[in-house]
């Protein structure tokens, strides 16, 4: 597969007649500049790298724009996510996963990291045949033609030494060692299942559901190459909650646990402390930052350039989905430095770029989003000449496109996008298809 692209954003710049060419197997085989168009090949206009979703709870896609009318905070935002996922089963699961994954193809997606909890029947039996939803997110993924890192999720406590809710049943585990036992089996099978789109990672849901001694136990006991994620310091509650059950804060806790390393994806770390910001970007983690849901359930601004500074990486995720949109996302990211530090560029367009393409992409285990030759052939042809975009810099674009403004997505090689329009189907079809099936039930 051969593109012509009018122009193309390499490492930050504008690099203008940029032939790219894939083999049959989905990798950039070589990277041409200062080209011009061949017949036979496909033209784009803009192109930029990919992106990449690093934290997805797909789910929660159904409670976008549902919240807003009574107020609230985040645990009552939470109260409103358990009704729903307490009405999910695998059916409905695959159908919501494929219409989010298929609105992140249309925005520019090529991969997601889905932070997976809803494991089990809502009384917390198991299905059978085993694997039922995370097996779900796997046909999802690969109907829309993203690559998916399944996180499978250990959450074992409503908080520091208190048993789980009701409500909460269907996410849990015995103990570490049965939530490991199901991981490596659900790995047996997912390598069975020759599925091309899926990579097993895994996470801890937070310190407040994960006792620290379970945290040790499973960052001593998975592959050093699997990624592990977890929600850091979100809220200011669950600070007081690691500070007064374990005299630390979250992520001491997560440092004395052993797991704070390269391989290490925290997200939000919103409420931290100076120390914990050292500590942080001393180990090299991975910093997930998720700004419209920040924004969207009041959490916070976190202090991602001082992460930054430190020796953190920073990622993009969209989370709850109040918005599917990369552009939209780094967008964010910048502007809350601007409303938190009364300055401009905080993140330069290339950091943006970064964060939102090939960051994001580490965080989750994969290699990706980026125009050179060995890497996955992922690519997105922007509208450079929009409403919103007309007249920018395309090195810049990044602060004025949105997920409209994307046209064709190749992921693999492959199209997976065309005319902004995913090939699997309409995401706003799929979505009220799987709404409608749900309120049948
Ligand atoms: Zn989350």
């Amino acid at each position: 597969m051969t593109m012509w692209c009018e122009r193309a954003v390499i490492d930050g710049e504008v690099v203008d007649g940029v032939r790219i060419t894939a083999s049959g197997d989905g990798l950039i085989t070589s990277v041409e500049r200062a080209t011009r168009p061949a017949d036979g090949e496909m033209r784009l206009g803009l192109v930029v790298p990919a992106f990449a979703n690093a934290h997805s709870h797909a789910f929660h896609r159904l409670l976008r724009a549902r919240t807003h009318a009574d107020g609230g905070s985040f645990w009552t935002w939470r109260t409103a996510m358990y009704d729903v996922a307490g009405r999910l089963d695998p059916t409905s699961y695959r159908a919501v996963a494929t219409a989010v994954f298929a609105e992140m193809v249309g925005a520019g997606f090529t991969a997601v990291g889905e932070f997976h909890y809803v494991h089990h029947r809502p009384d917390g039996a198991p299905y059978d045949p085993p694997h039922a939803m995370e097996l779900a997110l796997v046909e999802a993924a690969d109907a829309a033609g993203v690559r998916l890192t399944l996180l499978d999720t250990c959450y074992l406590a409503a908080s520091p030494r208190r048993p789980l809710e009701p409500q909460q049943r269907r996410f849990g585990d015995r103990d570490a060692d049965t939530w490991l036992h199901r991981w490596y089996a659900l790995r047996d099978v997912l390598a069975a299942s020759g599925s091309e789109h899926v990579t097993l990672g895994a996470a801890v849901h937070s310190v407040r559901a994960v006792p620290p001694a379970a945290i040790a136990r499973i960052g001593a006991s998975l592959p050093d190459d699997v990624p592990l994620h977890v929600h850091l310091s979100e809220q200011p509650a669950e600070n007081r909650a690691s500070i007064e059950a374990f005299g630390m804060t979250p992520t001491e806790v997560l440092d004395e646990a052993g797991v704070l390393g390269r391989r290490l994806s925290v997200v939000h770390a919103t409420h931290l402390e100076p120390t914990d910001v050292r500590r942080l970007g001393a180990a090299g983690v991975s910093v997930v930052m998720c700004p419209t849901t920040e924004a969207d359930l009041g959490d916070g601004i976190g202090p991602a350039r001082e992460l930054a500074d430190a020796g953190a990486r920073i990622a993009l995720g969209s989370d709850q989905h109040a918005v599917i949109d990369p552009f939209l996302e780094a967008r964010a990211l910048e502007h809350g430095e601007r409303l938190a530090h009364g300055a401009r560029g905080r993140f330069t367009p290339r950091e943006l770029w970064d964060a939102a393409t090939r960051g994001s992409y580490e965080a989750i285990g994969l290699r990706g989003g980026r125009l050179e030759a060995g890497m996955p052939c992922d690519l997105v042809e922007v509208d450079a000449a929009s409403a919103r975009t007309a007249g920018s810099d395309p090195a810049q674009v990044i602060m004025a496109a949105t997920s409209s403004d994307v046209r064709t997505v190749v992921a693999g090689g492959r199209v997976v996008a065309t005319g902004g329009r995913p090939l699997v189907g309409q995401p706003e079809e799929l979505l009220m298809t799987a709404m409608e099936g749900m309120s049948r039930r």
